[in-house]
């Protein structure tokens, strides 16, 4: 009988090969394919086994990523050849990873499959520029918003009245080439000009650059500093907490 093959979505952590949980590193260490994007550290390859096919889904200079529907045939299709596959994911597969829409595609054929959790860009590059996404009496909640649509702009719906409002930290991925339009949105919208802001790209073997300023200069900051996506942008007291 045909082994019955399953899909593995792992999150690999956000640049840093060492981000990535023991438990995916097993999945990863055993799996016959492995279908992964850009932004999942390229070290991470050499933990599959010598037979394994290694397929690159993400986004590379020059050549258009594969579109999420033929990402989504494939793991299916590969699942049903019998092979045990990892999906491995920069930072978490569900933190603006499309991983809700892959398991609704596997959910659909039929096909078993794993989340297996990552550390997430939105928590993590903050922590490799000391700054807490949240912090006593400073900031009480944290909010993770995309600064890209699909379509390629900022995304229209941010209701950044009710992002103004908000004393806890914003975190925006996606979200470095709409910079100075997120920074003026929130300024328009009644945030404080002087509210601290950064800029953060991390993770790479652990190696960040990190931008510090407030909303008010911060893109000329990050543009100064020639700042290279990935990059996460964050907002709020937190951002300012060693008076720096
Ligand atoms: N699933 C991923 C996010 C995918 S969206 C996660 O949980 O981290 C891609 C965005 O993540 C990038 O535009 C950037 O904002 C952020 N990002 C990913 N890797 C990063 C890194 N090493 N440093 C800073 N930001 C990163």
């Amino acid at each position: 009988m045909k082994k019955t093959g399953a899909v593995y979505l792992v999150g690999a952590g956000p640049g840093d090969p060492g981000f990535i949980t023991e438990k995916g590193l097993s999945r990863l260490r055993i799996c016959d394919a492995v279908v992964y994007d850009s932004l999942a550290s390229p070290r991470l390859l050499d933990e599959v086994p010598d037979q394994c096919r290694k397929i690159h889904v993400g986004k590379r200079a020059g050549h258009h990523s594969m579109k999420q529907e033929e990402i989504n045939r494939l793991l299916v299709e590969l699942a049903r050849e019998g092979l045990s596959v990892v999906r491995l994911k920069g930072g978490d597969p569900f933190v603006f990873g499309r991983g809700g829409e892959e398991i609704i595609a596997l959910s659909k054929a039929g096909i078993p499959y794993e989340v297996v959790s990552g550390v997430t860009s939105a928590v993590a590059a903050l922590a490799s520029a000391g700054i807490p996404v949240t912090h006593r009496a400073v900031s009480r909640s944290f909010h993770v918003i995309t600064g890209h649509t699909a379509g390629g702009g900022l995304e229209p719906d941010i209701d950044f009245a009710a992002l103004a409002r908000l004393e806890g930290t914003l975190v925006f991925l996606m979200g470095l080439g709409h910079l100075a339009q997120i920074a003026e949105a929130l300024m328009r919208a009644g945030k404080e000009a002087s509210t601290p802001a950064a800029v953060v790209h991390g993770g790479f073997d652990s190696t960040v650059t990190t931008v510090r300023g407030q909303l008010s200069d911060i893109a000329a900051r990050a543009d100064a500093a020639l700042i290279q996506p990935p990059a996460v942008i964050v907002v709020g007291n937190a951002v300012d907490i060693l008076g720096e």
